[in-house]
């Protein structure tokens, strides 16, 4: 196989050993039919499941099948990102390893690239599995940031885009956002999302806080402007009540209540500055992690790349 695929598909894996036979059998019903030339790459994310060998024995039986090895778990949007990095096609497809995102919908999405598409997103019209927690969490986090709540990570990107995706080397990763922020001529499918074919989901809620804040600092400085417009609003409230507290000294014979008045400044105050140091800090910290310019993944092997 020298010859340049066409296709390229970027699977991110992460203790998926139990999905991946079966995800490399419906690709290949899928594909083959589509005479192209392609090639599979999967981005073994530091498993410990024996993902990563499982990888190299569909290998040693189809050519087409490439791993990339990470040392240790590096995270999904690294994962995506390194398989991009290392995809040969003049598009590529972007999948989950679980079989959530319908290898089906794979000939449609290049249809679509074929007549001209540069993106063909696509939409989930069900959240099969997700639990309610999940699903409120997420249609809060996608209406703040004015994204479409069932986007989902399962995408075809033409050349283009996707070089111009590799120059983009910053480490909090949010792709989403970022496919957004390229533009090009973008297109939306809907497919009907399906359960995780094994196991569990590997984003504990933990890892789901973490993601969103990337994506909202990544792309919104709006939570800083924030420090500014509640310091104003209780300045403006000190001010209505300094004014209040003058006149009831010179014109009422009442004494101000002078304890629970400070203490309530003190503590709406207190709370709110740092309410925003806070903010700052999640700010100053991803300065600090993109200043250090480390790379974003680290390679501990390759199998035909
Ligand atoms: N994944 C990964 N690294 C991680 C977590 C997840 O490569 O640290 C992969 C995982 O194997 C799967 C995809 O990213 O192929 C999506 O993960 P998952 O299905 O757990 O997320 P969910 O569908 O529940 O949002
Ligand atoms: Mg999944």
């Amino acid at each position: 196989m020298s010859e340049k695929p066409k296709l390229s598909l970027v699977v991110p894996v992460y203790n998926e050993a139990e999905s991946l036979a079966e995800l490399h059998a419906r690709l290949t019903t899928v594909l083959k039919p589509l005479n192209l030339s392609y090639e599979i790459i999967m981005v073994d994310d530091g498993s410990s499941d024996g993902s990563a060998a499982l990888i190299a024995k569909l290998h040693e039986a189809d050519q087409r099948v490439k791993l990339l090895s990470f040392s240790r778990n590096f995270g999904h949007m690294i994962a995506l990102t390194a398989g991009l990095d290392a995809a040969h096609g003049d598009a590529v497809i972007t999948l989950d390893a679980d079989l959530q995102h319908p290898p089906a919908l794979i000939p449609e999405l290049v249809r679509r690239w074929q007549a001209g598409a540069e993106v063909v997103n696509t939409l989930r019209r069900g959240t099969t599995g997700a639990g309610p927690l999940k699903k409120l969490t997420a249609a809060l986090f996608y209406r703040l940031m004015k994204m479409p709540v069932n986007a989902a990570d399962y995408r075809l990107l033409d050349r283009k885009v996707v070089d111009v995706l590799k120059s983009v080397r910053e480490r909090a990763r949010f792709l989403r956002g970022l496919i957004n922020w390229v533009g090009f001529k973008q297109e939306f499918v809907e497919y009907e999302a399906d359960r995780r074919f094994a196991g569990w989901t590997k984003y504990s809620f933990g890892r789901m806080v973490a993601f969103a804040l990337d994506g909202i600092t990544s792309f919104s400085a709006v939570p800083l402007r924030l420090a500014a417009y509640c310091g104003l609003l209780s300045a403006l409230l000190g001010f209505v009540y300094i004014v209040y507290a003058v006149y009831v000294h010179f014109f009422t014979t009442t004494t101000i209540a002078g304890w629970t008045s400070v203490l309530v400044a003190v503590l709406f105050l207190g709370g709110i500055q740092l309410i925003f140091l806070g903010v700052l800090g999640e700010y100053l910290g991803r300065v600090f992690e993109e200043t250090k310019q480390r790379p974003l993944y680290i390679v501990s092997r390759r199998l035909g790349l």
